[in-house]
């Protein structure tokens, strides 16, 4: 969408919501049918490639699993000596990620993990009703595919621990039972697999991204949101408890609410005023490539090696990896081959002739895989919708509902403390983030 003068009312919106990735734009989804005035900025074009939500892998079911677990340190930091692992913790003296680490090994405590896979498919279930009343509604939203989803294990011993676990995830509501052979040959006839066995979720699908986002951008218009895109903040205006302003490179805004929703970026800007989000971006790989005749018809997860297939129409896109190395989204060759050879592993007879993109993206994560859907406690008027991690499409939409609520004053329809900014406990004096230097609070309009 072009650049535009901005009008008196965008300036001055009941809420102004910064970042148009899905956090953001779902957010403003249920603001405007609240009735709001809402005003999106975004530093770059919605869809852009530098957010999140454009390149992934779209993958959206019920159930999920959180990054911590009992040995998911101990893991990653081993993958000094295995650099081809599928989650690597390489060696770090930055403090903020040291003490993110330290609060993901508590997050990996058996209860925790069980809570919060619990929480994540509770938002997830109501995320997958908003796609589907959205799908028969008038709204044009053709980029999201219902469907089940394969999840597919390479080893006997991964596949027997899948099956043992199977009853509990069937208990909290997940849709998922064993795929006999001759069941996974029906479903996808195409394909070869190399596989000791697998797992059916019927609740699952997909989004065709960043398709979806550009049309649901697009509908925010349609429904009378002000879009400003290629617009950074850079600067709030404090007034006791209240953020009365924002200094951006295209003018200053005044509005009643503010939403943070930028992703991977919410830490630096809630930091800015002395918020202290507990978020690390974690990077992850895309490839796309052109669709080989005899590549899956569905989603399938090849688990082990946490990577994504998910075909749409003459593409199909492998997605996977996690590295935690800061704001870095450079391309490692090695780490493109890792996710190329899971691909290759378990469905060996399928070769694509051409590579479309290969894509990085930051995961905007919070060590217990919960977002931060809440009021910041020192203001009345800032509330954080972020931290949305590996699950952003799955777990955006039921967020954006509740951050419309928790603005209307009307009870939400969740319980919202799992998900407060100040949720994690303090940590070790010697672990402690330096506190950010104090800034002088930056009137509007004041110098850049
Ligand atoms: C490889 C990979 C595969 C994935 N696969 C899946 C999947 O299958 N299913 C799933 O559910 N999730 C998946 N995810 C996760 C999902 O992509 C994210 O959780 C989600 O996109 C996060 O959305 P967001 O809106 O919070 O952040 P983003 O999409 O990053 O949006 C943040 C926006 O804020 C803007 N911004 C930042 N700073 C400023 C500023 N100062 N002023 C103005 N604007 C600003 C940015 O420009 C950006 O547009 C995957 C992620 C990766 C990396």
């Amino acid at each position: 969408m072009p650049d535009r003068p901005l009008t008196g009312s965008s300036h001055e919106p009941d809420v102004l919501v910064i970042g148009g990735g899905a956090a953001g734009l779902w957010c403003a989804y249920f603001l405007r049918l609240a009735g709001h005035t809402v005003t999106v900025l975004d530093r770059d074009a919605v869809g852009d490639p530098v957010a999140c939500s454009y390149g992934n892998t779209g993958f959206v079911a019920n159930g999920g699993v959180p990054l911590a677990g009992p040995a998911v340190l101990r893991h990653g930091m081993l993958s000094v000596l295995r650099p081809d692992d599928r989650l690597a913790l390489p060696p770090t003296l930055d403090r903020r990620r040291l003490h993110w680490l330290w609060q993901l090994h508590r997050a990996g405590r058996p209860e925790q993990v069980q809570r919060s896979a619990s929480l994540m498919a509770e938002l997830k279930r109501r995320s997958l009703e908003i796609l589907h009343e959205l799908r028969v509604s008038d709204l044009p939203h053709p980029d999201f595919t219902a469907a089940g989803v394969v999840q597919a294990y390479k080893t006997a011993e991964a596949f027997a621990r899948a099956r043992q676990a199977l009853p509990r995830a069937v208990a909290a509501g997940v849709r998922l039972r064993v795929l006999e052979p001759d069941e996974l040959r029906a479903l996808e006839p195409d394909t070869e697999f190399d596989i000791a066995g697998a797992l059916y979720n019927e609740g699952g699908g997909f989004l065709r991204v960043p398709d979806f986002i550009v049309s649901l951008a697009r509908t925010l218009t349609e429904m009378g949101v002000d879009l400003v895109e290629n617009c950074t903040v850079d600067g709030f205006e404090v007034s006791g408890r209240a953020v009365v302003g924002l200094r951006t490179d295209r003018g200053e805004f005044r509005p009643r609410e503010i939403v943070v929703a930028a992703g991977s970026w919410s830490d630096t800007l809630a930091r800015q005023l002395d918020v202290d989000l507990e978020l690390q971006p974690v990077k992850g790989y895309t490839i796309t490539v052109r669709r080989p005749d005899n590549a899956p018809r569905g989603l399938v997860l090849l688990v082990e090696g946490t990577v994504a297939v998910r075909p749409f129409n003459d593409q199909l896109r492998y997605g996977g990896d996690m590295v935690l190395a800061g704001m870095d989204t450079s391309i490692s060759r090695r780490r493109v081959a890792r996710v190329l050879r899971t691909v290759h592993d378990h469905l060996p007879a399928m070769r694509s002739t051409e590579t479309l993109q290969v894509w990085t993206g930051l995961r905007p994560c919070t060590p217990d895989s919960l977002p931060f859907i809440g009021r910041a406690p020192a203001y009345d008027n800032l509330i954080v919708a972020a931290g949305h991690g590996h699950n952003g499409m799955g777990l955006t939409p039921v967020g954006g509902q509740l951050i419309a609520q928790l603005i209307g004053g009307s009870p939400p329809s969740m319980d919202l403390a799992p998900f407060r900014l100040d949720r994690y406990t303090a940590p070790p004096s010697w672990l402690r983030p330096r506190p950010a230097k104090p800034r002088p609070a930056q009137p509007v309009g004041g110098p850049r």
